[in-house]
């Protein structure tokens, strides 16, 4: 899956999700991906979160949203995304994923679980694009 946020000069702010789903999926399979608040979602007064994995299980738990609400909170985008995890994690101990957050501020981070690290590109005006990894949670 390909999860993409971006802010425009408007300050709106958009999620996107593009995936070839999973291997060996079952015909009309429909995944996560294109599933708001489970592949992405995005709230302009907040931010914007996207999501990659085991999408048959990831989608039960609406990671994306879980993200943005936190963020609407008060949370880092850090925290946002560690709590979309840290909620599949603890019904699926195996589960592989990630999710991405970023704030209205573009203030952005990643959390992930089931491998060893994630990487996420990054583009803004004060920084050429390039690549961040997070190490994942255990
Ligand atoms: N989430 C996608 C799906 O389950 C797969 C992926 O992110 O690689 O369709």
């Amino acid at each position: 899956t390909i999860g993409m946020i971006a802010i425009d000069v408007d300050h709106q702010i958009h999620a996107g999700t593009s995936t070839n789903g999973l291997n060996h999926k079952i015909h009309g399979r429909v995944g996560d991906s294109p599933i708001a608040g489970a592949g992405g979602y995005a709230d302009n007064e907040v931010g914007a979160a996207v999501a990659t994995g085991d999408g048959d299980i990831m989608m039960r738990f609406l990671p994306t949203l879980l993200a943005v609400e936190a963020m609407r909170n008060g949370k880092s985008p850090a925290e946002a995304a560690e709590v979309g995890i840290r909620r599949i994690r603890k019904h699926y101990k195996t589960f592989s994923g990630a999710v991405i957050a970023v704030n209205r501020l573009g203030q952005y981070a990643a959390a992930c679980h089931g491998m060893r690290e994630f990487p996420f590109v990054v583009s803004n005006p004060t920084q050429a694009i390039h690549v961040e990894t997070v190490k994942c949670l255990p």
